[in-house]
């Protein structure tokens, strides 16, 4: 340990990276990520623990923050940032590690240059400039008498002088030049104003300011440094072209596409809820951060980009987007699909919370209250259900037309570009598809006219109802498992359930079943060697020996995914919940009636194409025998559903 030390700061000094970059850097990767791929985490209120990686110990003394962004060993005094981390772990230099962790987040790592240096310069006196002009609207804002206006209008949106300083609101005056002058007392020159964007010059024209008369919303980095304005129209504008807000063009400081209002405030907030809501104004952020609900962040003035998103789930895995129930909110939802789905990463997904027709976060905590907000955010849809609500419930009176919604549905989850969220999105499809099928058959689905429509007498599917059982008195064939669950590879699950059940390894120890279980081959072997040839007795064994034995003969990434299934699952460990629930069993059921259905369904297709090529009596039978035991398994897994949902998805906050 102390030898990497060592060689961390020896190599330091090799190389220097501009500052912005290793900053963008430690944004972008977040370090319990990091960490994680490489070493079993446990999560620990606001930190992670885990068994220091770089000396010998018995129980965790190795912690990880991601809102400070760094690893701390009580043990060993290892002590690090995301590049320390990846110079130590993987005992590389400090340029490799940069380049690294680059091109994990995407990032191309800049030459040091002259230029460069000069720009970062350049930058930090733009910033300064900013913080004069914001410090001087404010003073606008609170201590003119044309500032009244804003202070009225503020005063009517129930905001108090707290918030307005909090957020460092401001008021940009009427009269065109005030700020150049104001800021010409500070040294500070037009061309400065004219490359933060503050003033406009039009070829010849003297340049002029480019807000006035508005109400002004500083838009702050992460580190709270001011570095563009939203500006708001007050009531009484008199130009009534002029647009409700106005925001900062794109400047050296300002990429709108990659920051989001309020979101070094929200940070802190987000990781401490593990829940971030994404609104669509300023104003509702404001004013859910005065009504005690710090997780809130806005697009800057445009639809949410993916760098945005990807800034999102650096934060939290399951953001929420909340939108207006209007056409515009119905369009804003439809674009947030578009942009998410071929994003989606095993555990990142959005979640989406509809507001009433007509409400705004803003108007509703301050007409219904806080609870009332809550509700909506609670209830917010998964991406998955509501992909399906958008594209097969709107009604087809046609075979043609139903064929038609299908066909673009299908190629939606197309787009998904990762295999395994694909793979489980396709699943999730067919399986409402069935489920949609089995309600036409239904006499209830026929008085509503027959119609092609997958929603008759179907009720409303969201993340709390796990599935759609309860509603027919007959119960419809197997499926919709809880999107938690089916987010999550089928290996991690089963490891999960391992973990958090020990005793199933006796049970389940037959090698034909491991021969079978939907994960990579290493994993069988090193599954199977644990419980044979190490003689484990599996009763024996406690959930965290279990698990540590598992991190030991399983690579990193397959540990992180199951930690993450565990999450899902409501795995807890130190109070073997699941174990007195008996949630462990019935829900192993099901996992080993999955991986039966797959085996018998792979050997009943092979049997049906091996009768297509000879027809005869003898290929025939056999066809028939795996064709009953796959129905067999069907009934069995229908009685699975027809329980309690096991999973009730409760475990997003
Ligand atoms: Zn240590």
């Amino acid at each position: 340990m102390v030898i990497h030390r060592v060689i961390r700061k020896q190599s330091k000094g090799i190389m220097k990276y501009p500052q912005s970059f290793i900053e963008e850097i430690k944004a972008r990767v977040r370090i319990s990520e990091l960490i994680g791929r490489a070493i079993p985490l446990r999560r620990a209120g606001r930190e992670f623990h885990a068994l220091c990686p770089f000396h010998k110990e018995k129980s965790p003394s190795f912690t990880i923050n991601d809102e400070k962004g760094f690893f701390h060993c009580f043990g060993c005094g290892a002590h690090g940032d995301v590049i320390g981390f990846t110079m130590d772990y993987e005992h590389i230099g400090y340029r490799e590690a940069i380049e690294k962790l680059a091109s994990e987040a995407g990032l191309s790592v800049p030459r040091e240059t002259k230029s460069e240096v000069e720009r970062e310069e350049k930058t930090k006196s733009l910033q300064q400039v900013m913080e004069v002009a914001a410090a001087w609207l404010e003073e606008q804002l609170e201590n003119t008498g044309e500032g009244e206006l804003a202070r009225n209008y503020l005063r009517e949106r129930g905001l108090t002088p707290e918030t307005r300083s909090r957020f460092r609101l401001g008021y940009a005056p009427a009269d065109r030049d005030a700020l150049t002058r104001a800021m010409r007392s500070h040294g500070i020159s037009e061309a400065q104003l004219i490359e933060v964007g503050l003033l406009i010059k039009v070829e010849d024209r003297a340049p002029y300011s480019r807000f006035r008369r508005r109400l002004m919303f500083p838009i702050r980095d992460r580190k709270s440094r001011v570095i563009a304005f939203g500006g708001r129209v007050l009531p009484g504008e008199p130009n009534a072209d002029a647009p409700k807000y106005l925001n900062s063009p794109e400047t050296a400081l300002f990429h709108k596409g990659r920051q989001l209002f309020n979101l070094d405030l929200a940070r802190r907030a987000a990781f401490d809820a593990r829940a971030l809501i994404v609104c669509e104004g300023y104003m509702d952020v404001i004013a859910l951060a005065q009504a005690g609900i710090q997780h809130a962040v806005a697009p800057l003035g445009t639809a949410i980009t993916p760098e945005q998103l990807q800034l999102l789930w650096q934060l939290v895995d399951v953001p929420t987007l909340c939108l207006d129930g209007d056409n515009a909110g119905q369009r804003a939802m439809a674009r947030a699909m578009d942009l998410a789905l071929p994003l989606l990463v095993p555990g990142k997904t959005l979640g989406i919370a509809i507001l009433p027709k007509g409400a705004d976060p803003d108007s509703l905590i301050r007409e219904a209250g806080r609870p009332a907000f809550e509700g909506i955010i609670r209830d917010a849809q998964p991406l998955a259900a509501l992909l399906w609500q958008q594209v097969m419930e709107q009604g087809a009176a046609t075979p043609e037309a139903r064929a038609a919604q299908e066909q673009t549905l299908m190629q939606k989850v197309e787009g998904i570009k990762h295999p395994t969220v694909q793979h489980y999105y396709k699943q999730y499809v067919r399986d409402r598809l069935r489920e949609a099928q089995y309600q036409r058959r239904t006499p209830n689905a026929r008085q509503n006219g027959g119609a092609w429509n997958a929603s008759s007498g179907q009720k409303k599917w969201n993340a709390t109802s796990g599935n759609a059982a309860q509603s027919s008195p007959v119960p419809p064939p197997p499926i919709t498992r809880s999107s938690d669950m089916s987010l999550l590879t089928p290996a991690s699950n089963l490891l999960a359930l391992v973990v958090a059940h020990p005793g199933l390894l006796a049970e389940a120890s037959a090698e034909e079943f491991w021969l079978h279980a939907p994960m990579p081959a290493s994993w069988q072997q090193q599954l199977h060697h644990l419980i044979t040839e190490l003689h484990i007795d599996a009763q024996g064994i406690s959930s965290v020996e279990l698990m540590h034995s598992l991190a030991e003969e399983i690579a990193a990434e397959p540990i992180n995914q199951m930690t993450q299934a565990m999450v899902a699952l409501g795995v807890d460990l130190s109070k073997d919940e699941m174990v007195r629930t008996g949630r462990a069993e019935r829900l192993w059921g099901e996992v080993v009636n999955d991986v039966e259905r797959a085996r018998v369904k792979v050997e009943c297709a092979e049997a049906e194409a091996i009768l297509a090529a000879e027809l005869n009596d003898e290929k025939f039978a056999r066809w028939m025998a795996l064709k009953a035991q796959l129905e067999a398994i069907d009934r069995e897994r229908s009685r699975f559903y027809r329980e309690d949902p096991l999973i009730d998805a409760t475990t997003h906050g």
